[in-house]
């Protein structure tokens, strides 16, 4: 029942593609990548988030690498869930072209052992059988570990209790019923069940129970259209090094004060988180002209009293809602779950691991894209990244963590950039900056590459800072702790 390859990667989703992309620039057809994923197809969270899900940036820096979307469709538009599930299956078949491919979906990874000449890999498959994959390398590509959401579970047996990754917020139930709904949470699932909902039917009473509000970039801004493109709006690269060099590991504050004045767009008067999402000024129109009541607070109970049903709330507050309405759970994803630490390179270097205890940059996928080349090429020792423990920051200070993300960002890919041929950002379809014209790309990157060695002490200061404020592990791996 063993198995053998060269490499074993386990997770089907973006990050897991781009590491599969990367290993197919350095593999010959006659080596063997084995592809493990519990879900029962490639895609990662786009197999089972709720239908509405969009892109919510342009679809073309959404890929594998440098994979070309075949959707035909102008470069601004935000591909939905299906166009999105049909780009993984057309990377998938591009890589295959390169290297022999074997696909393992609905096994579990259960543990990895490194050996002198690679790893045992203990997974259980579809069945419950317990299979061994012997590799050569290992790639964890977790990512956020982003798992389907419950509905919330509520005292009152008055009000429907949903989650929309199992309830479709436009169609069933919900389609044949006119009950007010409480959209609540106040993030990017949020803002798109919001806004499927208040299209698909106008007039309703749609409530949003926003927590502590959510600032979002302007997509109007980042990413502008038409002639804009030439030499409007700010890119996101000139931005986070703005934010870089803005951020000293301890204003988080004020660096919050200061992006509420610059393109963020937000839909409650009051906000101190940014989490990276995007929405533009005419989504934010249509939510804002179609809600009836956003409340600042959280969301404790719904309780049935003697003559009504009340939202309770954390601040004490409680709020009558009609009998029949409609609670809709979007709380969010990317911060469930208490997961172990582990390191992003593991102690003999035969493995690698994409996740949020051990964050090497911003965004899993790029985790995954630079990691699997710096491992390629031998370099995962030499390169001292520095590693961040986003679930216990998440925990500590949600208003440091994009700040110090970004920071975290831009000092590894400053590293990295020095240590990696041209080819591998060039490779790099990822990049927001491929929004726009060659020429203001060229000038990011010309920018980028005469600075970062510059700011190298500033990022590291403000990393460690943030490592010491909030006591959680910021600083370079320790192999010993591995
Ligand atoms: C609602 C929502 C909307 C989003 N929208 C956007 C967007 O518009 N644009 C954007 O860039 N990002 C968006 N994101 C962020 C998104 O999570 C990433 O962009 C990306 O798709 C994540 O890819 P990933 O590979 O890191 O993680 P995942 O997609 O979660 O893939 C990880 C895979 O690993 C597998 N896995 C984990 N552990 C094991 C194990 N032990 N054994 C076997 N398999 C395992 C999982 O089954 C999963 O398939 C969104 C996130 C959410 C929650």
């Amino acid at each position: 029942m063993d198995d053998n390859c060269d490499v074993c990667i386990v997770g089907a989703g973006l990050a897991g593609l781009n590491a599969l992309f990367v290993a197919s620039r350095y593999l010959t057809r006659d080596q063997k990548v084995i592809l493990v994923d519990r879900r029962p197809r490639v895609g990662g969270m786009w197999v089972d988030t709720y239908p509405y899900v969009r892109l919510h940036q342009p679809h073309p820096m959404f890929t594998a690498g440098n994979i070309a979307w075949t959707l035909n469709r102008d470069r601004s538009y935000l591909a939905d869930k299906g166009e999105v599930l049909d780009h993984f299956t057309h990377c998938l078949a591009e890589i295959t072209t390169r290297i022999t491919l074997d696909e393992r979906y609905g096994w579990t990874l259960e543990s990895d052992e490194e050996t002198a000449d690679g790893v045992h890999v203990t997974c259980r498959d579809a069945s419950g059988d317990v299979r061994v994959i012997r590799t050569g390398r290992l790639i964890k590509a977790y990512g956020f570990r982003v798992m389907p959401n419950d509905p919330l579970e509520l005292s009152s047996t008055r009000v429907h209790s949903v989650s929309p990754d199992h309830c479709d917020v436009r169609d069933g139930e919900m389609s044949r019923s006119d009950a007010p709904v409480w959209v609540i949470g106040g993030g990017k699932t949020a803002m798109d069940t919001a806004h499927a909902v208040i299209t698909r039917y106008p007039g309703r009473e749609v409530n949003l129970l926003a927590g502590s509000g959510t600032m979002f970039t302007s997509r109007d801004h980042f990413f502008p259209d038409g002639a804009q493109r030439w030499w409007g709006g700010t890119s996101l690269s000139s931005w986070a090094a703005e934010v870089c060099r803005r951020f000293d590991g301890t204003n988080e504050e004020e660096m919050a004060r200061w992006f509420l004045g610059y393109h963020s767009i937000s839909l409650t008067p009051r906000t101190r988180h940014l989490m990276l999402g995007v929405l533009s000024e005419a989504e934010r129109k249509t939510i804002a002209g179609g809600l009836n009541d956003v409340v600042m607070d959280h969301l404790v109970d719904v309780v049935d009293r003697a003559g009504s049903t009340d939202l309770v709330l954390r601040s004490g507050a409680t709020t009558s809602v009609q009998a029949g309405s409609w609670i809709v759970n979007c709380t969010g994803y990317l911060t469930k779950g208490d997961h172990p630490y582990e390191p992003y390179m593991s102690a003999g270097g035969a493995t690698v691991s994409v996740q949020t205890r051990s964050a090497t940059l911003h965004f899993s996928s790029y985790s995954a894209y630079f990691l699997t080349h710096l491992m390629f090429l031998g370099k995962l020792r030499d390169v001292p990244l520095y590693e961040l423990d986003l679930q216990a920051l998440w925990r500590e200070s949600k208003q440091a963590l994009p700040f110090a993300m970004f920071a975290l960002a831009q000092y590894n890919l400053g590293l990295i950039a020095d240590a990696v041929p041209g080819k591998v950002f060039a490779e790099c379809g990822l990049d927001f900056n491929r929004w726009y014209p060659w020429h203001r790309r060229m000038a990011g990157t010309v920018r980028f590459m005469a600075t970062h060695r510059r700011e190298r002490a500033h990022l590291r200061r403000s990393l460690d800072t943030v490592g010491e404020r909030f006591g959680v592990r910021c600083g370079p791996l320790q192999l010993a702790q591995a």
